[in-house]
């Protein structure tokens, strides 16, 4: 273990640009691992706990079709001619191309010379990232040193890998040693498209390492969250929770949502370690049942878990009628289970994947596996882009009872704020919005329709007064209109009596 010490003082020169005089962490002595992040003083809930900046950082590269970005600002570029013209084989826009950032990162691949310089190489662009540390200073690379580096095997690959695109590749063994050791470093604590090192969902497309965080310990229930600054790329970690003075800091390497089985192969193949915190030592995962599964005894109506926690391949127990079953015997469940959910998930039809999780999917999965969670988590995503083949209706109960779901889950793990829960309550809050706007509307129509009722009721009334005055009149009238008339002779008479 490097000594804490030398990691702050290093640290404190990355972080001069956003040099806080009373940070609220420091680094110290874990009990979780090494060196870890400890709280100087109390941290409130939401509170900004520290920025990062990252101190390499270049396009993943993953996708053979996603190679049109700039390598400096790496911003996606028209799709023809954005190679750049002088032939350092790296992407770049008009704007970077006259920047020191690429005149540097020019000026190194152009001393290899790449063998097909005007085509866009994968390997390439994302060794830029990992070829930048050789143009770090000493503290800069001293302080990628500090940092934990899985040093196994696969590690060497890449940069092997890359050398066969060039014709100059430096064949100087410092210079090997330090772009591996990049290498092992970014994949133990880096950020990368593909790793599913996030605790948000946010979509982070670039490989990236940010120092201050990689010296922050994993936990399954973290007391802290991040997010990037889209523009600059800075990452901001808030308090999670409130943390007291003293405590440490955690974050996740992993998803929130999935069981403690298939978090433990991952943090144990990729990071290297075996996790003991609260939801990892508990088989029902705070009594939220995410790995849970059905007994197999089609009597029982019982959830089996795990026996115990810690193992890849665990015997399961059902809590109801206590019958044991085996990894594999279990696993064939699930397994039947996610194929069938993804079947639906893949039909193209979003309606159909709702119906199955609301009427069919508890059949034989039950609500709380992180399958049946992340499928929900699928729907609203879905749902945000169109509502594709959903009514109206349906899109509105399903984002209203899924972001309710996903909201209960987190409250049941004792998670606290993160970006899932955000956006959870985002969308809950504008349906729950429009619903009220729609009740209210309902409410107004149905006083307007009252309204023009009680009018009509009284036009009725007005109407039958009037009706009724006219026929009192009419019979008023009646007796002198059947009165004789006066005698027309009368006059004529008169005459003769004239
Ligand atoms: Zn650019
Ligand atoms: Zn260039
Ligand atoms: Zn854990
Ligand atoms: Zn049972």
């Amino acid at each position: 273990m490097i000594c804490p010490k030398r990691t702050s003082e290093l640290l404190d020169l990355h972080l001069a640009p956003f040099k806080d005089k009373d940070p609220a962490w420091e680094v110290g002595v874990s009990k979780i691992a090494g060196r870890g992040l400890m709280a100087t003083r109390g941290i409130k809930r939401g509170e900004i706990i520290l920025k990062d900046m990252p101190l390499l950082i270049g396009l993943s590269a993953l996708e053979e079709d996603s190679l049109n970005a700039c390598s400096v600002c790496l911003r996606e570029l028209p799709d023809t001619r954005f190679m750049c013209r002088v032939g350092c084989g790296l992407p770049v826009c008009n704007l970077c191309s006259k920047k020191k950032q690429h005149k540097t990162d020019c000026d190194l691949l152009k001393s290899w010379g790449p063998n097909e310089p005007e085509v866009a190489n994968s390997v390439i662009i994302r060794l830029l990232c990992v070829a930048r540390a050789l143009n770090l200073n000493k503290d800069q690379r001293d302080l990628i040193y500090c940092l934990q580096a899985n040093l196994d095997n696969n590690h060497r690959v890449e940069v092997r890998n890359a050398a066969k695109l060039f014709k100059n590749f430096p064949t100087d063994k410092k210079v090997f040693e330090i772009m591996n050791r990049t290498v092992a470093v970014l994949r133990t604590n880096g950020f990368d498209k593909t790793t599913d090192r996030t605790n948000d969902n946010q979509e982070f497309n670039y490989r990236a390492l940010y120092p201050l965080f990689a010296v922050m310990n994993h936990d399954c229930i973290p007391n802290s969250y991040y997010t990037f600054e889209e523009k600059t790329n800075v990452m901001i970690v808030r308090a999670a929770v409130d943390i007291p003075e003293g405590f440490e800091i955690t974050t996740t390497y992993t998803k929130l949502f999935t069981g403690n089985i298939a978090r433990h192969l991952f943090l144990k193949m990729k990071k290297g370690f075996t996790c003991k915190c609260s939801r990892c030592s508990d088989p029902t995962e705070k009594g939220a049942y995410i790995s849970g599964l059905y007994c197999r005894d089609m009597n029982c109506s019982g959830l089996v878990v795990p026996e115990i926690t810690g193992l890849p391949h665990p015997n399961y127990n059902c809590l109801e009628c206590k019958q044991k079953s085996t990894h594999a015997q279990m696993m064939k469940s699930q397994d039947f289970a996610s194929g069938a959910i993804n079947a639906k998930a893949n039909s193209n039809s979003l309606r159909t994947l709702v119906q199955y999780l609301n009427e069919k999917s508890d059949n034989f999965i039950p609500n709380s596996n992180y399958m049946v969670i992340d499928a929900k988590l699928s729907v609203l995503q879905r749902l945000g882009q169109g509502r594709e083949d959903c009514s109206e209706e349906l899109a509105a109960n399903t984002r209203l009872r899924y972001s309710r779901d996903v909201i209960q889950v987190m409250d049941q793990l004792g998670l606290g704020d993160s970006l899932v829960r955000t956006q959870m309550q985002e969308l809950l809050r504008r349906e729950e919005e429009r619903r009220a706007k729609r009740l209210a509307e309902e409410a107004e129509k149905q006083r307007k329709l009252a309204e023009l009722q009680a009018k009509a009721a009284e036009a009725d009334q007005l109407l039958a007064a009037l009706e009724e005055a006219a026929r009192v009149e009419q019979e008023a009238a009646a007796p002198a209109s059947t009165a004789p008339a006066p005698a027309p002779t009368s006059a004529p008479a008169a005459t003769e009596t004239a």
